[in-house]
């Protein structure tokens, strides 16, 4: 039988390049997948609705809301986001890893229904380098980026609560070292269970 995927979680503040990151990890590993989100944000220049994420009004999102169809969902700077719950659980059975590309409030409602889950917090080399490259994307507005920098001064009281933190510095050792991670978890003796109890039996009709 196929074991299943591992559910993970992987967080950092706005312009930290989660996105690049995941993207380089999505390319170089077939086993992992990304959930796409669903947000009330309007789409920023290049945003294809269903790719980037499922654009939907504040009805329509509420809908998903009340119809049970997301795992968790949390209000961002003015905006509602969550992740749809029937791709989770389908690509998980499928045995792929589920990235969650979220923020704080989510992970930490994803790490109580799901305690398995790993929680991954990508940080900036440092605080200024952030806020360089938060201006340098332009796609947002100074008053923005405002609040998405005071948003990031109150995520960082809760980087504690993650099983894990990474520094982005390079792309591609980034995405490997969260690769590696994965690879760790995998090989807890705990998820194991079934090839150590084959052994065991193996070992017993010698
Ligand atoms: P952005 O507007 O920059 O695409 O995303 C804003 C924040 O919302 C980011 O921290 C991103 O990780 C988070 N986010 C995206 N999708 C979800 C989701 O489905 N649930 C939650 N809780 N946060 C999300």
């Amino acid at each position: 039988m196929q074991s299943k995927g591992i559910l993970m979680v992987v967080s950092g503040f706005a312009g930290v390049g989660k996105g690049t990151v995941i993207k380089e990890l999505l390319s170089t590993q077939s086993q992992y997948t990304l959930s796409v989100s669903a947000t009330t944000r309007a789409p920023r220049p290049g945003e294809v609705d269903g790719v980037n994420y499922f654009f939907r009004t504040r009805e329509e999102f509420e809908q998903m809301i009340h119809e049970n169809g997301l795992i968790e969902h949390a209000e961002y700077v003015g905006n509602y986001y969550g992740t749809p719950k029937a791709y989770v659980e389908e690509q998980l059975n499928l045995g792929k890893n589920v990235i969650l590309e979220i923020e704080i409030q989510g992970a930490m409602n994803i790490k109580k229904q799901f305690p398995e889950a790993v929680l991954i917090f990508i940080l900036p080399p440092d605080a200024k380098t952030l806020k360089e490259r938060l201006v340098g994307r332009g796609t947002e507005t100074m008053e923005v980026i405002e609040k998405r920098m005071n948003r990031a001064c109150q995520e960082a009281e809760g980087i504690e609560e993650y099983d894990y933190v990474v520094v982005n510095d390079e792309v591609p050792q980034c995405a490997m070292r969260i690769h590696e991670i994965i690879e760790a978890e995998k090989a807890k003796a705990k998820k194991n269970l079934s090839l150590i109890e084959s052994i065991r039996n193996g070992l017993k009709n010698l």
